[in-house]
């Protein structure tokens, strides 16, 4: 028989607020274990919570952008378990009434595009973090309470694939929504997958197990073939599936059971009695709303009608947050917005795909490529040399004008030089010379090329054109 894979993700990310979600303490990442500390996040008895209103504008952004809709009304729960990562012995989080509820998101994967349900983000704290260590395991609190959404899709995945461009998809938004760094090395955004199997055709889903803290989309996409695989051999063996939470180990390619899942009633939820009900007027959500940054299908379109990009460049800059920053920031230095998507999508993505780099880590800013692309605009290089400025510009992080005078690149555009080499290339051609003034207007085109050659590419074809024709036409 053969099965289908059904997928929902849990997706947790860190907002950047500056401060914690229910104490003043820092969210700085990397400080010395245990600093960014107080007794409230330290779980102190008697230590009050205040929530952080920024937390609450940041996840109520984040559902806008989810197309969810927001709750007037919502409360902090307390989610209660012991782990010594977790000194008040619960969780603040929310049960029943989380601030945002049934929103979706499109997606495009395996050349479709499928939309995702948003069953729910609700907002939480973090816990602490815990260090093993070959004398013995250490806690570093920095981390406790620090301000998380959680964002809950319904079971609508149907491959690994899919799920990753949705964990994807959700990652760019939340980039673009300014909500969140998002950065994976940094433990910022965190996936749970939960993962079952049933035969195709099946209208009723299988137990389903789920794999905890998946860092990057690989372990992603490599923690649900192989859960896959796990559940079919089980099942054909004719043994259950047990609804079990799991934990992916990275260094062994392996799934390891953590322990049987728990049922939210395990919990003991009940509302946070230290802290209010949370009444969210309609006039503070639009005001949210009013001041949402653009999100990428609202700048998609405004590439496609302003700017005059194809669909497919307009889809590619629009589908990585910090592409589209970088090509809105050379606009700004060479407003030639078709000409720019050029060069971003198709020669710095070929240089970056070649050495597996990201956006971010280009040794060049974004105003130097607009430099390079005005050099190239005002004739003083040509596109063929611009390629390989570019080239060198991504080697070395030189700005365009040190590389074009410490290779002495630039066009001929001195004319008495160039009407020189026109003229041997004319004598030396008579009977291309002869087509063109018979009417064959394509015989210009090898002239232009022989020109070309004689200056090793360095002159501006398209005065190398107008020299000629001048000539041809006397
Ligand atoms: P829990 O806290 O128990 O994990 P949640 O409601 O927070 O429960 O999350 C449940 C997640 O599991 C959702 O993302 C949902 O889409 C997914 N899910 C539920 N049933 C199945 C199933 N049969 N197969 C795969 N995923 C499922
Ligand atoms: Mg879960
Ligand atoms: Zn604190």
């Amino acid at each position: 028989m053969k099965y289908e894979v059904v997928i929902g993700l849990e997706i947790h990310a860190e907002l950047s607020t500056q401060s914690k979600v229910f104490c003043g303490c820092s969210t700085a990442f990397g400080a010395e274990p245990n600093t960014n500390v107080c007794p409230v996040c330290l779980g102190m008895p008697g230590a009050l919570p205040v929530l952080n209103k920024k937390a609450v504008e940041y996840i109520v952004r984040a559902g806008l952008a989810l197309n969810c809709e927001i709750a007037n009304y919502s409360k902090m729960d307390r989610k209660n378990y012991f782990y010594p990562d977790l000194p008040k012995a619960y969780q603040i989080s929310q049960f029943d009434l989380p601030f945002c509820k049934g929103g979706y998101l499109n997606i495009q994967a395996d050349g479709k595009e499928h939309t995702v349900g948003i069953t729910r983000i609700h907002l939480e704290e973090d816990a602490g973090k815990l260090v093993h260590t070959p004398g013995g395991t250490l806690v570093d609190y920095n981390r406790s309470s620090m301000p998380l959404i959680e964002i809950v899709s319904e079971p609508d995945m149907r491959s690994a694939k899919q799920a990753v461009e949705y964990a994807k998809a959700i990652r760019n938004i939340l980039l673009f929504a300014k909500v969140s760094n998002c950065k994976m090395q940094e433990g910022a955004l965190r996936f749970d997958a939960n993962v079952s199997v049933r035969p195709f055709g099946s209208k009723s889903y299988g137990t389903r197990t789920e794999i905890k803290n998946l860092s990057s989309f690989k372990m992603l996409q490599k923690a649900i073939d192989y859960e896959y695989q796990r559940q079919v051999s089980m099942i054909e063996k004719g043994e259950k599936i047990r609804q079990q939470t799991l934990r992916w180990n990275e260094s062994s390619n392996r799934i390891i059971a953590l322990r049987s899942k728990e049922d939210a009633h395990d919990y003991r939820y009940f509302p946070d009695p230290d802290l209010l009900p949370v009444i969210l007027s309609d006039a503070f959500i639009e005001d949210v709303r009013s001041k949402m940054p653009q999100m990428p299908e609202e700048k998609k379109k405004m590439y496609i009608e302003q700017f005059q990009l194809s669909e497919y460049d307009a889809e590619v800059l629009t589908a990585n947050s910090e592409l589209c920053a970088f090509y809105e920031e050379v606009l700004q230095d060479y407003n030639e917005p078709k000409i720019a998507a050029n060069w971003v999508n198709v020669e710095l993505m070929a240089l970056l795909n070649q050495s597996d780099m990201l956006v971010e880590e280009l040794p060049f800013a974004a105003c130097d490529m607009a430099q390079l692309l005005q050099n190239i605009q005002s004739g003083k290089i040509s596109g063929k040399m611009g390629k390989g400025v570019l080239a060198d510009m991504f080697e070395t992080g030189k700005s365009p004008e040190e590389i074009i005078s410490a290779k002495g690149l630039s066009q001929i555009s001195d004319t008495a030089e160039l009407e020189k080499i026109a003229d041997e290339v004319l004598a030396n051609n008579p009977a291309s010379v002869a087509d063109y003034r018979a009417g064959k207007e394509k015989a210009i085109g090898f002239l232009v090329g022989q020109v070309m050659k004689a200056t090793k590419g360095a002159a501006n074809p398209q005065s190398v054109n107008e020299i000629l024709r001048t000539k041809l036409n006397e």
